[in-house]
């Protein structure tokens, strides 16, 4: 791959595709374009034969049966699949769904939607360290609870909730677990069957394959968990996901999980340390903070606050060198503070003075070392030109100052 100058360490936006993904992927638009549906000619069977290849592999990755992997456009749609297909489907047991503070848009903005169905839906507060009371989530089940949802890493912090947890009280109380593993699969193991999770989100652009396919673990057996269809059609994908399938991609994220199983220990060594040494650097400055639990988080991720420096002019502060991202992508669009964030305790101004790093595969030494640097340098810049930084240093109790309002 060329190397470009802009350093980037916003794995957890999207990973570039590993060449040897691309390299795998270009005869499925070519010489070999077919439908996988097509059964009357070697077209078809040929595509036929990618597809279902590229389904062992993932379901290698994820230690599940290869029936148990229905094909989406991404996690968005996995998660609106699962959510509104299990909402639909098991109608008759309740309407109430578990989730939590902390989720995704596309969970948030799903649930959204369904309370305007008629769902009930509990969204549950997490902890200062990220990570969910197991006690609040079992008192909140109800008899007509149907669907807990959580999910494994979060996107903003790298924070892994505790899924054997969780999973065993879903068990107990005869609920169905759904995660969004969208930050986990291919980075970490994630064994849903072992675990107890019933339903899983996933897609290739988070691990170094395609952007626009994705997947949706559903449990073939104890139980025999089903979905409504949201997309009605020609009946793919066992029914519950109508359309053509997307060849390339699939062949691309079936090659993604194939890389990621073999690699992925030598990978997370090196981004720990990496990401470490980032951590130890960064943190030398005054006044900063790690955010989330440290114990129980991805390798490759760190949040931090550095405390008086707003966030988005100290990225301006980088002049385009490092791309790195304050609060999620899909909000920092808006000004607001990031509600992960805010919804771990932070005030707004120690949220809007963060910044998270998340580290690739593609990322070397050289790039953290020149990150380091030019975050150090931004802050320390920042703070030089901040009457409040400089208050801060005197002394002055900031919490007792009366603003005026001119
Ligand atoms: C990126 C992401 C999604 C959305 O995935 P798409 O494939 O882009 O739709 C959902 N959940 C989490 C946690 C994510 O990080």
């Amino acid at each position: 791959m060329e190397k470009r100058r802009l350093i980037y360490l916003d794995n957890n936006a999207t990973t570039p595709c590993d060449p040897r993904v691309v390299d795998a992927m270009l005869p499925y638009f070519y010489e070999m374009h077919g439908n996988a549906a097509s059964r009357s000619h070697q077209y078809g069977w040929e595509a036929e034969d990618a597809v279902d290849y590229a389904r062992e592999q993932i379901a290698k990755l994820i230690q599940s049966e290869d029936k148990e992997i229905i094909f989406t456009s991404g996690a968005t749609e996995s998660n609106n699949l699962a959510l509104k297909g299990v909402y639909e489907m098991y109608a008759k047991k309740g309407n109430h769904i578990i989730t939590t503070e902390v989720e995704h848009k596309a969970i948030l903005d799903t649930c959204k939607h369904l309370e305007k169905m008629g769902a009930e839906v509990t969204y549950l507060k997490i902890q200062e360290d990220g990570m969910l009371n197991l006690a609040e989530l079992e008192a909140a089940i109800r008899p007509t609870t149907i669907l807990v949802s959580v999910m494994w890493a979060n996107n903003e912090t790298g924070v892994i909730q505790d899924m054997k947890g969780i999973a065993d009280i879903c068990a107990k109380h005869g609920v169905l677990f759904h995660s969004d593993a969208t930050q986990a699969v291919g980075k970490i193991p994630t064994y849903p069957r072992e675990i107890g999770i019933h339903l899983m989100s996933f897609t290739a652009h988070k691990m170094y394959g395609p952007k626009g396919v994705g997947a949706l673990y559903v449990s073939r057996k104890n139980p025999r968990v089903k979905v409504t269809a949201q997309m009605d059609g020609g009946g793919h994908e066992r029914g519950m996901r109508s359309g053509t399938l997307n060849v390339p991609g699939i062949v691309g994220f079936g090659k993604a999980a194939e890389i990621a199983r073999l690699e992925m220990e030598q990978d997370n060594k090196r981004l720990s340390a990496l990401r470490n040494y980032l951590e130890a650097e960064l943190t030398k400055l005054e006044e900063t903070k790690i955010n989330g639990n440290t114990q129980s988080r991805m390798p490759h991720v760190s949040n931090i606050s550095f405390k008086h420096v707003e966030g988005e002019g100290l990225m301006m502060t980088f002049n385009q060198k490092v791309a790195v991202s304050s609060g999620s992508a899909c909000t920092s669009a808006s000004l607001e503070p990031s509600y992960v964030l805010v919804g771990m305790g932070l005030g707004d101004d120690l949220a809007h003075s963060s910044i998270r790093f998340s580290l690739g595969r593609f990322t070397e030494a050289s790039d953290v070392e020149e990150a380091i640097q030019m975050v150090r340098n931004g802050v320390n810049h920042m703070r030089e030109l901040s009457p409040i930084w400089e208050m801060y240093k005197d002394g002055v109790d900031l919490t007792k100052i009366e603003w005026s309002a001119h």
